[in-house]
């Protein structure tokens, strides 16, 4: 099973008439869609009733939540108040996505620390989690997802997320392939090759957690410093595609969580992945 979704809601949830996001369950439902990626980029800032009601409709409508969590989080900083900070924002999201029934909080890694070595960045990201995982231990019900980036100055290219996962069951690493695409300069142009990327995840992090794996998807333009902007799928002249990916989650038996993060064409996107997706499954039947 594939469950397939949005980030946040495009204009078209706006423009079919609906207000708040307790309608989005079932607006997803209506699309054919069955996963929501609920939005905290910029800080957690809901209330317990409002996530209440979401886990409510998402159960009757079978929406798989996850929740994004502040885009202000980094683990490999130096100064301690960010640290202590940071991990402020990781528990307030962990408490959001249990009150919602959320599986999975997405963070972003962090960045590099202009004229280190990223092995260095990265072993302080590694101690921070240790410290992170030990304070939040009360909700290890919930994964810590750990984002790959786009920009090749962000930490998180898949090497460093298939380490910094390896220090907890907790952690999994949410693929955005979309990012990948862009920091490796338009690396995802074939099935091959994005099934080096799943074998990689595979040996590096076992069966289960490549089967159950969290993604997102969008096509994407970049430039030399990787990500620039997220496009759509109607803009045929950025990659990558959804049609290399959708036969190998078939062959590789995955049950994966799609999110899309196309510009502003987060369902459209998604119920066309869906559409995708449910024509390779019948074609290889
Ligand atoms: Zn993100």
């Amino acid at each position: 099973m594939i469950r397939i979704g949005p980030a946040g809601n495009s204009s078209l949830f706006y423009e079919e008439g609906n207000k708040s996001s307790i309608e989005i369950p079932k607006f997803l439902h209506g699309k054919g869609l069955n996963a929501y990626e609920y939005q905290c980029g910029r800080g957690v800032r809901v209330r317990e009733d409002f996530c209440k009601q979401l886990k409510e409709e998402s159960e009757k409508y079978d929406i798989r939540l996850s929740l994004h969590a502040p885009y202000f989080i980094n683990l490999a900083s130096e100064d301690k108040e960010k640290l202590t900070k940071s991990i402020g924002h990781m528990e307030k999201s962990l408490v959001a996505a249990q009150a919602m029934g959320a599986k999975v909080i997405v963070v972003h890694p962090g960045a590099v620390k202009k004229g280190e070595p990223r092995g260095q960045s990265l072993a302080r990201a590694k101690d921070f989690l240790y410290e992170a995982l030990d304070k939040t231990k009360e909700f290890e019900n919930i994964s810590i997802g750990l984002e790959t980036m786009g920009k090749v100055n962000q930490l998180g290219s898949l090497d460093e997320v298939l380490e910094l996962c390896e220090v907890s069951k907790r952690l999994v690493p949410v693929i955005d392939f979309g990012h990948l695409h862009a920091r490796d300069k338009g690396l995802l142009t074939s099935k091959e090759e994005f099934r080096k990327v799943l074998e990689l995840i595979g040996s590096k992090l076992g069966a289960e957690k490549l089967r159950s794996l969290h993604a997102h998807f969008s096509p994407i333009e970049y430039t030399q410093g990787g990500e620039k902007k997220h496009r759509t799928f109607d803009e045929k002249e950025y990659g990558p595609r959804f049609e290399d990916l959708a036969p190998l989650i078939m062959e590789y038996n995955m049950s994966p969580v799609i999110i899309s993060e196309s510009a502003d064409k987060q369902t459209e996107d998604a119920m066309l992945m869906m559409d995708i997706y449910t024509k390779v499954k019948g074609e290889m039947k």
